[in-house]
């Protein structure tokens, strides 16, 4: 599933690839994955228009055009953006952008959990998971009961973390997914923060939160790739959680 370093790779494609570039047509016939909007709403804002940056915040990204209309894209669950290929097979291109030379960027997502839509509303997210100051880490996440690998998977406290990208970065950090977050004095907050951006500029230059040291033995029978212990598996915050027992002790 897309987490932030896949949504980084992403507008960082979008960025390099189809900045300056004017829009001749957009495929907006999916109702489903433009909700609210209706066929041709978003075509209508967008057509003729110039895309001219390309922005993240957490698993959110957005388009910002000459004409003022602002284009939100989320990945959803396996979405990926594809650029200047062919159309994909089976309506796979849930969303898509023809520009005037001819090239196109689409949203291609076989599970159709992607999104999107005009002027989206980021309002609820939290900082930026990669760019979040340390004061304002040790005061959204340090607090509550909740499980500590709960809280930094919630996305008004920080954004960008997912399910792998929580478990590699409290490995890193050597705590407890089960720790309730309250817990954490500031030296652990800051060790956490650091594994965290750690885990995350790792992710990104190797291509996702798959390459990931512990996500390689991430399974049932997998064992600590530091200790060799065999990991703690559990469900944690409503996910599947793996740690090492004996760096992460709870
Ligand atoms: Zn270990």
């Amino acid at each position: 599933m897309p987490e932030l370093p896949e949504v980084e790779r992403a507008r960082a494609l979008i960025a390099k690839r189809a900045l300056g570039r004017r829009i001749a047509h957009v495929h907006d016939a999916d109702t489903f994955v433009c909700r609210p909007h209706a066929p041709g709403e978003i075509a209508a804002a967008l057509e003729g228009a110039t895309l001219i940056e390309a922005h993240r915040q957490g698993k959110a990204m957005w388009l910002d055009t000459d004409r003022g209309p602002v284009l939100g894209l989320h990945l959803g669950m396996a979405g990926r953006i594809a650029m200047d290929g062919k159309p994909a097979p089976r309506d796979w291109d849930r969303f898509a952008i023809d520009f005037e030379d001819g090239g196109r960027l689409a949203l291609r997502d076989k599970r159709r959990l992607g999104r999107a839509v005009l002027d989206p509303d980021i309002a609820k997210l939290g900082p930026d998971a990669a760019e979040v100051t340390r004061a304002a880490f040790r005061q959204r996440v340090g607090r509550g009961t909740a499980p500590l690998k709960a809280r930094i998977m919630d996305q008004s406290v920080i954004a960008g973390v997912g399910n792998l990208l929580a478990d590699e970065t409290l490995w890193r950090a050597g705590l407890s997914p089960t720790t309730p977050a309250g817990d954490l004095d500031l030296e652990q907050l800051d060790s956490l923060r650091r594994a965290l951006r750690a885990a995350t500029r790792r992710a990104i230059t190797r291509g996702g939160v798959h390459t990931g040291e512990l996500i390689r033995h991430r399974r049932r029978s997998g064992s600590c790739p530091s200790c060799g212990t065999p990991l703690e598996r559990a469900t944690v915050g409503g996910r599947t959680t793996y740690w090492c027992p004996v760096h992460q002790p709870g």
